[in-house]
């Protein structure tokens, strides 16, 4: 269970990113984080995560989360991940072992069988020696979630991941994350495409700088708290864009 209680984040000379955010989520689940550019979706991942610094309480089963930073597996935005770093495939997987075996430590015979299964489990198996420059941007984010599967940890966070990609990896991921979740684990992922949403996840967060509504999608993804994240315009952009109804 992730709590947070009262977390601000101020950036300095950018103003207050998140303002006295209060939800607790409890798995397992495949939560989306939505809201507006800006919103400090990605924001919220870091202080979870302890690379931003916060005010307030986060805790994970009831520990302050930063002690808990191995229980996380995460996916940063697509903008922020060097592609061009000279490794292959394999080698990107295994970097997700590295909690449990240390960096530059070698690697045991059963952690490359991890590797392996991880590859197999998000059908890139064929790609291990392939080097990380040489994929699309959907395999890459593939290889990406294989890279978490390997960490074991029971949250994983993803930010933005299908963003760019082509459909049928954008289907791989989200069978892999719902096994993930029948198998236990919380699955966190900041997402922008709201056509989506019902169809994927199972609770939302939905952030303006504040919480405009945390539970489960069914019963937050309403007109009502979408016009207060997004203002009264997405329900015409968003409607004549994908030809229906969003909620
Ligand atoms: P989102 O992911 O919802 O688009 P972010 O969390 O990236 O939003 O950003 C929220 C706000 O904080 C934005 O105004 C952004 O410009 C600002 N911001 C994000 N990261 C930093 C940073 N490292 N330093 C200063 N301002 C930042
Ligand atoms: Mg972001």
């Amino acid at each position: 269970m992730i709590t947070c209680k009262n977390v601000q984040v101020i950036y300095q000379n950018n103003g207050t990113a998140l303002d006295d955010i209060c939800f607790s989520l409890k798995g397992p689940t495949i939560t989306g984080v939505i809201g507006p550019n800006g919103a400090g979706k990605s924001t919220l991942l870091k202080a979870i995560l302890a690379i931003t610094p916060h005010t307030g309480e986060i805790s994970i089963n009831g520990q302050p989360a930063k002690k808990q930073l191995k229980q996380i597996a995460y996916v940063e935005q697509k903008s922020a991940v060097d592609f061009t770093f000279p490794i292959t495939v394999k080698e990107c997987v295994s970097l997700g072992t590295y909690p449990e075996v240390g960096l530059f430590k070698t690697l045991k015979r059963k952690n490359w069988a991890d590797v392996e299964l991880a590859l197999r489990t998000v059908r890139m198996e064929e790609f291990a020696n392939r080097q990380i420059s040489e994929l699309s941007g959907g395999q890459f984010q593939r290889v990406l979630l294989a890279r978490c599967l390997v960490q074991k940890a029971d949250y994983i966070f993803l930010d933005e991941p299908f963003v760019g990609i082509d459909a049928i990896s954008e289907q791989i991921i989200m069978e892999t994350l719902r096994r993930l979740k029948n198998a236990g684990k919380t699955i966190l992922i900041v997402h922008h495409d709201l056509s989506k949403v019902r169809e994927y996840f199972d609770q939302l967060i939905i952030l303006n700088k504040r919480l405009v509504a945390s539970g489960r999608t069914n019963h937050v993804f309403q007109k009502e708290a979408l016009v207060r994240a997004y203002g009264e315009n997405i329900f015409v952009d968003e409607v004549n864009k994908n030809d229906r109804k969003l909620y």
